[in-house]
């Protein structure tokens, strides 16, 4: 609890506001009849130092957090595979020796009906001297709603928070 001033007696138990004579003033429950009672005085829960601390870390860890990048396959590698083989004249079964796969895995993956494992990639990367694998951010749930059970506190919703309690 914040203890506000009586503004006319200066006790320090202020509850109400008053109208005396025009201007509004804090008033202690003695002094209610000094005005006319507008309201009563706004009790806001101050934040916790501690609380501000552990806010601050939330959101300062997740201010430094580095982005995540995942690795993917390129949307048309079979295409870029079989072009780029078709250019350098290789047959299907020379390049799938080359990789030491199958000729029909080369196949699938040439026509994009089978992933191929990141080492069988790069050593194609090698070979056709072209980057098949890229790399993507990987999006992250966001819990900024603090309204819902799990969410963490943030600098906002601590605003707002605050925001809806005045
Ligand atoms: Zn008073």
């Amino acid at each position: 609890m914040i203890l506000v001033v009586c503004e006319l007696c200066g006790a320090k138990n202020a509850t109400l506001k008053l109208n005396v004579e025009g201007s509004v003033m804090t008033a202690c429950h003695n002094c209610k009849s000094f005005g006319k009672v507008i309201s009563k005085v706004e009790q806001t829960k101050p934040v916790r130092p501690r609380e501000i601390k552990k806010v601050i870390e939330a959101h300062n860890q997740a201010v430094e957090q580095p982005v995540e990048t995942e690795e993917v396959l390129v949307d048309d590698y079979g295409k870029i595979i079989k072009t780029l083989r078709e250019q350098r004249k290789m047959k299907q079964e020379d390049f799938a020796k080359k990789l030491r796969i199958k000729t029909s895995m080369l196949s699938n993956i040439e026509t994009q009906q089978f992933e191929p494992k990141f080492d069988t990639v790069r050593r194609i990367e090698k070979m056709l001297g072209i980057k098949l694998i890229k790399k993507r951010i990987v999006e992250k749930q966001k819990i900024n709603d603090f309204n819902t059970e799990n969410a963490e506190p943030t600098i906002g919703n601590m605003i707002k928070f605050k925001t809806r309690k005045n």
